[in-house]
């Protein structure tokens, strides 16, 4: 099966994305990365099928918070 990105929240740490806003989200052409406020932890929405495993929330994540999986 192809694959899908997931966010590590060990290693997410939103206060080192410009004012708590995931740097990821911006990045994703489906616009599933999901973030319920500045601050908070993001995660991957709705179906991982729609992810298209394009992979730049990976490069787009100062911490390597973002995993293929
Ligand atoms: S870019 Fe990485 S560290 Fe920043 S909020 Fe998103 S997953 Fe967390
Ligand atoms: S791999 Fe691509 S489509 Fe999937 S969540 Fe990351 S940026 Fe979005």
């Amino acid at each position: 099966m192809r694959q899908t990105a997931a966010v590590d929240a060990q290693k997410c740490d939103p206060a080192s994305c410009d004012s708590g806003a995931c740097a990821a989200i911006p990045e994703c052409p489906r616009k599933i990365i999901k973030q319920e406020a500045p601050y908070e932890v993001p995660y991957i929405a709705g179906d991982p099928s729609v992810c298209r495993g394009c992979f730049k929330c990976l490069k787009a994540c100062p911490r390597q918070a973002i995993a293929k999986v």
